[in-house]
């Protein structure tokens, strides 16, 4: 079946804004104004603002051969809502900045905007602004995300105490995983278009890559149980630069267990297959948006019965290094490999 395309220059910049964002319905108070002026306002009524901003380049952070715009608009949007989460915060608005070629049709960046509004729905964000215009290459896309936080409860990185215990939320190196099976396929419709992709029984790491979620739900269970992390950011570029992220930012050295590392079933089998090592997916991998954090061992009652979160550590003293210490015994340094856009 032919697909409509409507040319970008048939509506014009600001026909395509007003096509893109004709449906918007403000969810929350803090919107005083939103699209169509030269800036929006907003009013946090006594609390503090979070502020963050991501941007995904095409051929560096996704693919369209295997990414669906409508995946991608979601995306773009939640990990940039986790950045927010990761403080301790609530996100409510963000801007959407978006650069692309005349590749792209009216139609593309319609799917693009139903993944945005998607997420904006999940989380209950509004969509206050953003930018459009031209590449000559190519799709870039930059967003903003803004939260709030009651007035110095924000949760750092640099604040982490000896003793304190690491916990990690869901399980990790799925998303790497699920890249490298899209990868894999690629290479082969590539070599030979007639054979037919093989992502059988892998709907649970494809899922982890291509559509992730921000952990709001832990936010809501820290919250409610009263447990105040003491040091918290989100697993983006795999556990290992990111624990020492928090280790080097606040002084101390780091002990973690590879037995207690979270990693689904479907992960382990997949690195198998694939010849990985599931831990050093867990470990290097990245985009699993978890929320890796600290708290005092005091709390430990208050966490011990979510099957969500897992305890993998403890902050040591700064003397005692960074070392992940293996099923089999061994003790080795954690070392910061993180998946990073400018290795490729
Ligand atoms: P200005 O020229 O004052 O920067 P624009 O013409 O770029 O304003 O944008 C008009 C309005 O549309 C602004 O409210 C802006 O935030 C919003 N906007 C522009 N591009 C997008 C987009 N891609 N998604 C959502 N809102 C957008
Ligand atoms: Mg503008």
């Amino acid at each position: 079946m032919e697909q409509e395309r409507t040319e970008i220059n048939d509506l014009g910049e600001f026909g395509l804004i007003d096509f893109l964002t004709r449906n918007i319905e403000i969810q929350n108070a803090s919107t005083v104004l939103g699209v169509g002026d030269d800036a929006a306002v907003i009013d946090h009524f006594g609390k503090q603002t979070v502020i963050s901003t991501d941007m995904l380049v095409e051929g560096i952070h996704f693919d369209l051969m295997y990414v669906p715009m409508k995946h991608l608009g979601y995306k773009s949007v939640v990990v940039n809502l986790s950045d927010i989460y990761a403080m301790g915060a609530t996100p409510t608005q963000i801007t959407m900045s978006i650069a692309f070629s005349n590749r792209f049709s009216v139609e593309a960046l319609n799917e693009f905007y139903e993944g945005v509004y998607a997420a904006c729905e999940k989380y209950g964000v509004d969509l206050i602004g953003g930018d459009t215009s031209n590449s000559q290459k190519g799709l870039v896309i930059s967003v903003t995300a803004i939260g709030e936080v009651t007035p110095d409860q924000f949760i750092k990185r640099s604040t982490a105490q000896k003793g304190d215990l690491i916990c990690v939320s869901g399980d990790l190196g799925a998303a790497y995983l699920g890249l490298t099976l899209l990868e894999r396929e690629k290479r082969i419709y590539l070599d030979s278009p007639t054979v037919a992709p093989d992502l059988e029984n892998q709907t649970y790491i494809i899922g982890r890559q291509l559509k992730p979620e921000a952990r709001k739900d832990i936010i809501e269970f820290l919250q409610e149980n009263d447990i105040k992390p003491t040091s918290m950011m989100d697993v983006s570029d795999g556990l290992s630069s990111e624990i020492l992220h928090i280790a080097k930012q606040s002084n101390l050295g780091v002990v973690i267990y590879e037995e207690k590392i979270p990693i689904a079933q479907e992960s382990k089998e997949i690195a198998l297959k694939f010849g990985l090592d599931p831990t050093a997916a867990a470990l290097s991998g990245g985009e699993d948006y978890e929320l890796l954090f600290t708290m005092k061992q005091e709390d430990y009652d208050k966490i011990v019965l979510n099957e969500q979160i897992s305890v993998i550590g403890y902050m040591a003293d700064i003397s005692e290094g960074a070392h992940i210490l293996t099923k089999g015994g061994n003790k080795f340094k954690l070392v910061s490999q993180g998946w990073n856009a400018f290795q490729q």
